[in-house]
């Protein structure tokens, strides 16, 4: 193997390299970025940056020699556009052809944007570095913040604009808060802090489109059903989908994602998927699932160059099949999540209470674990962690339970 490509300089990109070199791989590896910037971290950006606390140098995943020590060709601000698996040949937007051997997929998602959304100013999303400055330059004392989706972009950047002394106002569609992540009940529990803190929330909302105020400049939100709310600033936090369309024509299988093996192998021999874009099967929950979070973007991106490896030198891949995991800072809680809500799971509230804007609750199907959320609550959340990678019964997190009351 004299040529590695890895199309994404994020997470997942950084960690295949690093594993590469780890494993003592010493040829050529090469990097393809959309964005000019080296390998940043992307919590921050919605928290300390967009806050005003952190500058942009102090989010780098890497120091400089860090980098240089890896030895890898960088080509930032050029994106790939198109693939070709059978001879083996990237093609970037600049037109720059790249021949490979092994092809590590980590291109992330792209946000979704409204339809016909209008080409005004105070509009903004926050998936790059580039888009929480922007925000951050517009989020003053007594400016109308209207956050549009309540997941968790909305909700961090809801909690750093009242930080920043903002009236923040978020509209979600859906009938809960982080439904999608945490599922209904949970998901109001576990927001219950904004409440606290002054924003405004409001659900089952449909947007209709924006209104203009100043010339060229967003003025308010249209909703079915009540008035225009009036914004200075519009953020549109409505999710994301997984970076693919440079993959369309290609004879990769597109499904909302990437889709692989066990192995995160995407049906091709030498090609691989880590992070956002990987629709994987993942032998703990006997299903494919795609995963948006920072912890399972770093552990894919190093098994995916780990079992590019382990094939490429006859030895067996491994499965990736991790409990996943992510948290979510909003005001002063901590949200923590350890495995997967497919929102037909019961919720219990088996440690503190909502009341305390601190708890744990357990997530039951079948007579089986299947989740556990901490609100505040590291200590008690973690354990649960290896009962759900051991899919554990509720009845053995209940007995988990029990030594915390007797402790
Ligand atoms: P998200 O978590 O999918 O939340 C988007 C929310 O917007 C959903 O509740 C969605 O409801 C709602 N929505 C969709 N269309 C809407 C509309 N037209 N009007 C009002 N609401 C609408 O995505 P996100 O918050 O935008 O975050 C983007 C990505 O970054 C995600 O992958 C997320 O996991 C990741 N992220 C993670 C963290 C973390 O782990 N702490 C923090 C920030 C971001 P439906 O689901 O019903 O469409």
């Amino acid at each position: 193997m004299k040529t590695v490509v890895i199309v994404g300089s994020s997470l997942a990109g950084l960690r295949a390299a690093e594993t590469l070199r780890l494993e003592k791989y010493e040829n050529r590896i090469v990097i393809v970025g959309a964005e000019r910037h080296q390998p940043y971290d992307r919590p921050p950006l919605s928290k300390k940056v967009l806050l005003g606390e952190w500058e942009a140098e102090r989010i780098s995943l890497r120091k400089a020699e860090d980098l240089d020590k890896l030895n890898v060709e960088w080509k930032l601000g050029s994106p790939a556009q198109s693939l070709d698996t059978e001879k083996r040949v990237l093609t970037l937007s600049t037109g720059e052809k790249i021949s490979y051997d092994g092809l590590i997929i980590a291109t992330g998602s792209v946000v979704r944007r409204l339809t016909d959304e209008p080409d005004w100013k105070g509009i903004h999303v926050v998936r790059t570095l580039d888009d929480s400055l922007a925000l951050r330059a517009e989020l003053n004392p007594g400016t109308k913040v209207v956050v549009i989706g309540a997941g968790f972009i909305g909700l961090e950047v809801a909690a750093t604009a009242r930080a920043r002394g903002c009236e923040v106002v978020v509209l979600e569609g859906a009938a809960a808060p982080m439904m999608r992540g945490l599922g209904a009940e949970m998901g109001h529990a576990a927001a219950m802090v904004h409440g606290d803190n002054g924003v405004t929330m409001a659900f089952n909302v449909r947007v209709t489109g924006l209104a203009q105020g100043q010339p060229g400049h967003v003025g308010g939100v249209n909703v079915q059903d009540g008035p225009m709310i009036v914004a200075d600033v519009v953020v549109v936090g409505i999710g994301v989908s997984p970076a693919t369309q440079w993959l369309e024509g290609t004879s990769l299988t597109l499904r909302d994602g990437v889709v692989c093996d066990e192995t995160l192998n995407a049906g091709v021999e030498g090609v691989y998927a880590a992070g956002d874009v990987c629709r994987w099967y993942n032998n703990l929950y006997d299903k494919e699932m795609r995963v948006e979070h920072w912890t399972t973007a770093s552990e894919q991106g190093a098994a995916a160059a780990s079992n590019l490896l382990a094939v490429w030198r006859g030895e067996k891949p491994k499965p990736y099949s991790a409990v996943p995991f992510f948290w979510s800072d909003q005001f002063t809680a901590r949200i923590q999540f350890l495995g997967r809500c497919d929102g037909d799971e019961t919720p219990h509230i088996v440690v503190g209470s909502p009341e305390e804007r601190s708890f744990v609750a357990l997530y039951e199907k079948d007579g089986l674990l299947k989740a556990a959320l901490g609100v505040s609550r590291p200590r008690q959340l973690m354990p649960f962690r290896k009962l759900l990678s051991e899919r554990a019964s509720f009845a053995e997190a209940m007995e988990l339970v029990a030594t915390f009351v007797a402790t």
